[in-house]
């Protein structure tokens, strides 16, 4: 437990991030701790570099709405700063605090408050002495050692209230440490990739590393380390674990098709405009945008609601099944306002209203299907061409092989 919050044994996987503000500046740490909250966050950490930080925190955790970790960097006297501050759970860089007697002294105080500590392995500030041990390379076995060094110093003194992440800034590298980790130990497991940069490509290498992990079923709780406002890690941590089923879905699954020739609106213009406009708002639902009316519906039949474009007009249907006809200007609006009936009060209802406009709705569609392909015929996308074009290209003969 990490405060009210389950980590491990099978609990939901949570999302972390961490405060960007100095610690000591309370009221500005706790506004960005109730950011990160209402984005998302289950755990949040702080910095504790210094006492100031530790009195910080002293102010911060019984006023936070959500648990705090203190990361505590080569000082092992900010992490008994800490404990008396309050906080429910302890980071440790094995390679920056290195005295045993200290590792000792603080998990033997951690024990007495009954809060756990991370052990927090960073491929970037591995420990000297396995460095040169590993032929002076970060390796998988290089991490794993490190952070069975310091459970083996934790349960000298009995602790084991123990997480541990073995993170680094290779994709590759973390994962193969995550999965030796996960071989030799049942404690559970904090995914990151460390300074994954900023977004796009930050979170897409966070997002690479984490997601092969989670879907091997190894990763207790994920922080997404981004050079960015924090929010944006709380966003993708809880994005992440939607889509890969792992919890409970908060906000819209927008899916919408790449487009193609037979598309009938600007469906990149269109799918960003309804990712803006539904936000935040707190709709569960998928909703499907789609740039044609001839394989729109059919391909989005398993979403909640959807809308197609045909012939300068949107055609909306709700689980597979045309409902009505707006104008191309009010898709958007109408897809807001029908997923917002769906979210209140359910698709069966939402086809019950429209039992008056469903007919003409599919009438419509299919008179708009039909114009798409009377005007584009069956092969918008010039498949026919292109195939002619490859059937043009000279074959091996007989006993000709590719490779040659
Ligand atoms: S066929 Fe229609 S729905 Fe499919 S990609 Fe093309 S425009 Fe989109």
């Amino acid at each position: 437990m990490v405060g009210d919050v389950p980590v491990g044994g099978g609990a939901p996987v949570t999302v972390q991030s961490m405060t960007v503000t100095k610690t000591a500046d309370h009221e500005a740490t706790l506004s960005q701790i109730y950011a990160l909250a209402a984005a998302g966050a289950d755990i949040v950490r702080c910095t504790c570099n210094e006492s100031a930080a530790a009195e910080g925190l002293a102010r911060i955790v019984p006023r936070s709405p959500v648990p705090i970790v203190a990361d505590i960097h080569h000082q092992h006297l900010r992490a008994l700063e800490a404990l008396e501050a309050g906080v429910h759970c302890l980071r440790l860089n094995p390679g920056n605090i290195r005295n045993p007697k200290h590792i000792k002294l603080v998990a033997s105080e951690a024990l007495d408050r009954r809060v756990p500590i991370r052990i927090g392995v960073n491929g970037g500030s591995l420990h000297p002495e396995l460095y040169a041990k590993h032929g002076g390379k970060v390796t998988p076995e290089a991490m794993v050692e490190s952070a069975l060094q310091e459970i083996a110093y934790f349960e000298d003194v009995g602790f084991d209230l123990i997480k541990i992440s073995v993170k680094a800034s290779s994709v590759p590298l973390m994962i193969e440490a995550y999965r030796q980790l996960a071989e030799v130990t049942d404690y559970p497991l904090h995914l990151g990739v460390t300074e994954a940069g900023p977004p796009p490509i930050g979170t897409l290498k966070a997002t690479a590393g984490m997601a092969t992990l989670l879907a091997e079923g190894i990763g207790d709780t994920i922080r997404y380390s981004l050079t960015t406002d924090p929010v944006e890690e709380v966003k993708a941590g809880r994005q992440l674990l939607e889509v890969m089923g792992l919890r409970e879905r908060k906000n819209v699954d927008l899916i919408a098709c790449p487009s193609c020739g037979r598309a009938e609106v600007d469906v990149f213009a269109i799918a960003d405009e309804a990712m803006r406009a539904f936000g935040e708002r707190e709709i569960p639902l998928q909703v499907a945008v789609m740039g044609c009316v001839v394989n729109g519906p059919g391909e989005a039949r398993d979403a909640d609601l959807g809308i197609a474009a045909g012939n300068k007009r949107g055609h909306l249907f709700v689980k597979g099944q045309n409902v009505m006809v707006v104008a191309e200007d009010e898709m958007v609006d109408t897809l807001i306002e029908w997923a917002e009936y769906i979210h209140a009060n359910g698709a069966q209802a939402a086809l019950d209203r429209a039992s008056s406009t469903r007919a003409a709705a599919r009438r419509a569609a299919e008179q708009d299907r039909k114009r798409n392909l009377n005007e584009l015929g069956d092969d918008a996308n010039n498949a026919e061409a292109a195939i002619s074009n490859i059937r043009m290209v000279p074959k091996p003969t007989r006993g000709q092989s590719d490779a040659k």
